[in-house]
C-alpha cells in the first residue's frame, strides 16, 4: 500500500508547490482537510525552525501519519528581518496578501536598489513513524531584492515583489516548475529527499 504523507498546511499556495514537488515520489500526499483534521497549531516560536517543528510534532500526533510541515517567510534586511516569522500575519488580521505586499512597499519606498536586499527562508520539518530520531529538519534560502511595485501573476504572498537578479524576473513571473528549482521550499525539500525516499 502506498504510504501516506500528510502535508500539514492550509496555505493553498504552499499545498500547490508541495504537491508539484512531491509528485515523483511514491507517496499518497494528503492535506489536513483530506484527513478531516481541524486542529489549529499556533505559531508561537520565534524562529522558522521552532514553528516548523512544533507544527510537525502536533500534526503527526493528531494524524498518526508521516507529517511534513514548513514555516517560511520573507526576511528584509532594511526592515531588520521583518516580516520574518510574521510574514503571513504582517500588519495584522485585516490585511490580505496584496495589503501585506503594499505595507512592505510603503515601509521601503525611499530606499534605493542596493538597500532592498531580502531573502525567502523556509524550514521544513518531517515527523512521525520511521523518521530517524522522530524528527528531521531542513532549511532552504533564496536571495533576492524587493521591487518598487508588484509584477507577475504566478505564485502567492510576496512573490510579485521578490526580484531575482539572475532571472531578471520576480518569482511571480516564473513558471511553477522554474520556481521549484530555485525556491527556498524546493531547496529545503531536496535536503529531506533521502529521508523521504527511505520512508516511501
Ligand atoms: P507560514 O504559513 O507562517 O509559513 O507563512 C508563510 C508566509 O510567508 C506566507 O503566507 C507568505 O506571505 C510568505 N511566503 C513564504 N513563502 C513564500 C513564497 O514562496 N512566495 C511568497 N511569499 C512567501
Amino acid at each position: 500500500m502506498t504510504k501516506k504523507l500528510l502535508v500539514a498546511t492550509r496555505n493553498s499556495g504552499k499545498v500547490r508547490e508541495f504537491s508539484r514537488m512531491l509528485e515523483d515520489m511514491s507517496f499518497d500526499v494528503v492535506g489536513l482537510n483530506d484527513l478531516g483534521i481541524d486542529l489549529e497549531v499556533e505559531e508561537t516560536g520565534t524562529t522558522f525552525e521552532e514553528n516548523a517543528v512544533l507544527k510537525a510534532r502536533a500534526y503527526a500526533e493528531a494524524s498518526g501519519e508521516l507529517t511534513l510541515t514548513d514555516d517560511s517567510g520573507l526576511v528584509v534586511d532594511a526592515l531588520d528581518g521583518e516580516p520574518g516569522v510574521l510574514s503571513a500575519r504582517y500588519g495584522g488580521e485585516g490585511l490580505d496578501d496584496e495589503g501585506r505586499v503594499q505595507l512592505v512597499l510603503d515601509k521601503m519606498k525611499h530606499l534605493p536598489g542596493w538597500e532592498r536586499t531580502a531573502r525567502f527562508v523556509a524550514v521544513l520539518a518531517l515527523a512521525g513513524n520511521g523518521v530517524p530520531g522522530g524528527l528531521a529538519t531542513s532549511e532552504g534560502v533564496v536571495e533576492g531584492a524587493i521591487m518598487h511595485q508588484p509584477i507577475g501573476e504566478n505564485g502567492f504572498g510576496y512573490d510579485p515583489v521578490f526580484w531575482l537578479a539572475s532571472y531578471a524576473k520576480t518569482t511571480a513571473q516564473l513558471a511553477g516548475s522554474q520556481k521549484d528549482e530555485i525556491s527556498h521550499r524546493g531547496a529545503a525539500l531536496r535536503g529531506l529527499t533521502a529521508t523521504l525516499e527511505s520512508l516511501s
